[in-house]
């Protein structure tokens, strides 16, 4: 009997809708199960129901929220080999980076549980003598959650810990891409919140369109730029808050006093980990020209030496891209790479392995400008760029030219460059010494431009998107 991966709402499973096959990346003869898509009316009734469910979530006891927060976390965290073999099997990212996400998603969980205490309002003083000021903090309703495949319960986590953390109720649209994952993530949140605190609807943009356009408060979407152009304006026309986290091209500036093995370890870390589908993958190395060709030899070296292979194949380090459409997408920008001038150092073919899936070398170019497509649009595979600067001034020029701006980084030993770079690199995040890739779940996370629109997530900042604020006054008499 084949998986149905269906809707839950108001605590109910409805798989009634039209059903499309989950394709395993690393092996496309293997299908994982079927999802099945909501229809119209199914949106609104998770929306219906996490509407009527709000008042009496945001009013349960703070203790009581965090008990059931920790309680999630931990399931996540003690089923993550289970969850993550499904989460690998599906998005084709290595066994221990589907389980690592899968336990890091039960730690958010975890840090939201501890912030269900830590809701402290403000007073202040009044102009007017005898008045008192307070300043609160509120729920703002039902969140419509809109998530990527590339980090199938990361993501989701991120959004939904503070979304109920601060009493809001939610109906998450998961990627039509990554189904099972979102499946067992909502079987465990069903086991321990009441109904209707937490609805999902499984489907692709039409779902994501009809959630977004609903009668919802506030849309917290992760994903490419163009679709979170379409989100914000359908949102805007309920007037619902917008939160939109979109992609990037991320720099890593590499400079002529640099420690080598760090450039080459990170680059490699940030380019290729997760097969580079990551919004913070280092998509554009920006190389002092002193130290140039010693660089790329290392890197594609390193590169060479990488293990691609089926996810759940032991010693695997880099898995298959998750579907055709992404390969081929990739595959072009490989060509692209080629016809704008680039020189291919590693890579650039797709591999045979003993299952059929879609495996793609670590693929490095040379030779490329910043103004060649491939350094300007989001690749999101195992694709990176290597640019030839002479200065700082001029890497951190290039670093900056660009429409996105999420994170950015310089491999330095140069205090001077590290503290100017830290304050003049236009970015959300900023890293020294480190890749663009692998970021703290306690802090904020964002970006500028085109990669982020509203406030930050992650961290106690995420209560500004998911609060809203009251200035209540008294006048004692
Ligand atoms: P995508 O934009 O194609 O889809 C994201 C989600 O939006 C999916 O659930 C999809 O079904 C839904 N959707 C599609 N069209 C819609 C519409 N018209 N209305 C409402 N919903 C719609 O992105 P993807 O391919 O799933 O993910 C890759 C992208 O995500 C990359 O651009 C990457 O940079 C970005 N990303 C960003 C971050 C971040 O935090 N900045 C993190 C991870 C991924």
């Amino acid at each position: 009997m084949s998986n149905v991966y269906g809707s839950l709402i108001n605590g109910e499973w409805d798989n009634s809708g039209v059903q499309t096959p989950n394709i395993n990346p690393s092996d496309i003869s293997k299908t994982l199960g079927h999802m099945a898509s909501a229809t119209p009316v199914q949106v609104s009734d998770a929306v219906a129901a996490a509407r009527a469910a709000q008042p009496g979530w945001e009013a349960v006891k703070l203790e009581e929220k965090k008990n059931i927060l920790h309680a999630i976390g931990q399931e996540l965290i003690d089923r993550c080999d289970e969850i993550g073999k499904i989460l690998s099997s599906e998005e084709g990212k290595p066994f221990a980076e589907g389980r690592g996400e899968t336990f890091r998603a039960g730690e958010f969980y975890q840090y939201y549980a501890a912030e269900c205490l830590r809701q402290i309002g403000e007073s202040a003083a009044s102009v007017r003598p005898g008045i008192n000021i307070e300043i609160s903090r509120e729920a703002i309703g039902v969140a419509g959650l809109i998530t990527p495949w590339n980090f199938p319960i990361a993501i989701a986590a991120w959004k939904m810990g503070p979304a109920l953390a601060y009493g809001n109720t939610v109906v998450l649209k998961p990627s039509e891409v990554t189904p099972a994952t979102a499946h067992l993530l909502a079987e465990v949140l069903n086991k321990h919140l009441p109904r209707g605190v937490f609805n999902m609807v499984q489907g692709g943009g039409d779902v994501g369109a009809a959630l977004s356009s609903g009668k919802i408060d506030a849309v917290s979407f992760t994903g490419s730029v163009s679709t979170g152009r379409k989100i914000a304006k359908a949102a805007i026309e309920n007037m619902a808050r917008i939160q939109c986290e979109m992609g990037s091209k991320n720099p890593i500036v590499i400079m002529d006093n640099a420690d080598m093995n760090i450039a080459v370890d990170q680059s490699l870390h940030g380019a290729f980990g997760a097969s580079g589908q990551k919004c913070t993958a280092s998509s554009r190395l920006i190389v002092h020209e002193k130290v140039h060709d010693e660089f790329v030899e290392k890197l594609a070296k390193a590169a060479e030496a990488k293990k691609v292979g089926h996810a759940l194949s032991e010693g695997t380090e880099l898995g298959p891209v998750v579907s055709e459409t992404q390969m081929n997408k990739i595959l072009g920008y490989m060509d692209i790479a080629k016809e704008e001038g680039g020189e291919l150092i590693t890579g650039g073919t797709r591999l045979e392995r003993d299952t059929e899936g879609y495996y793609l070398a670590p693929t490095i170019y040379t030779r490329t400008k910043n103004d060649m497509r491939v350094n300007r649009e989001e690749i999101f595979g195992p694709m990176t760029c290597v640019q030839k600067v002479s200065s700082y001034e001029e890497g951190l020029e290039i670093a900056n030219d660009t429409e996105f701006g999420l994170a950015a980084s310089i491999i330095t030993n140069n205090l001077k460059e590290a503290e100017h770079y830290k304050r003049n690199a236009r970015y959300g995040s900023v890293l020294v010494n480190l890749a663009t890739a692998g970021l703290d779940y306690h802090v904020p996370f964002g970006g500028r431009n085109s990669s982020s629109y509203g406030p930050r997530e992650q961290g106690m900042h995420a209560k500004d998107f998911y609060t809203i604020m009251k200035t209540a006054y008294t006048n004692p008499g």
